[in-house]
């Protein structure tokens, strides 16, 4: 992606076509945040603030002053992140942190967690195709 690639129309087609994949993400993802999210102490979402919430493609200001962002915990809040998913750097959208994982393994074992991640790689790819398709 290069820094401004989605303006206007194009932007908006890129989002669109990027529903289905953040639909399927929720369905995966939301109900553990909404589980361990607001007790969250080993953070990886900590750097939030350090790392700019990760913001590659130059839309870090943007969300910024759209959502606020905490000079200490960045966008983390206390149920988790406040960004709708849809508008969360491409590194969130994909990354397994330690607690979801330690929660997947618990409840459904390594074999459990190795269709969770194979799902979420599988996605990271079509975005992949999307991404370059609206670049
Ligand atoms: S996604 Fe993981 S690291 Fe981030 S707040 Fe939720 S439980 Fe914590
Ligand atoms: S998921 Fe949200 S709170 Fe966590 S690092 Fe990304 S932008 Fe920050």
């Amino acid at each position: 992606m290069n820094q401004h690639p989605k303006e206007g129309n194009n932007r908006e087609a890129y989002y669109r076509a990027l529903e289905p994949i953040i639909q399927e993400l929720a369905s995966l993802f939301d109900h553990l945040c909404a589980e361990l999210c607001p007790s969250c102490t080993i953070s990886c979402c900590e750097p939030c603030a350090r790392e700019k919430g990760y913001y590659q493609d130059g839309r870090f200001e943007e969300m910024k002053a759209q959502y606020g962002f905490n000079p200490q915990k960045g966008f983390l809040g206390p149920n988790g992140c406040i960004l709708p998913r849809l508008y969360r750097s491409k590194r969130c959208l994909y990354h397994i942190c330690l607690r979801i994982q330690f929660s997947i393994i618990k409840e459904s074992g390594p074999e459990g967690f190795a269709k969770f991640k194979e799902k979420i790689n599988r996605l990271a790819e079509q975005h992949h195709i999307i991404e370059n398709t609206y670049r």
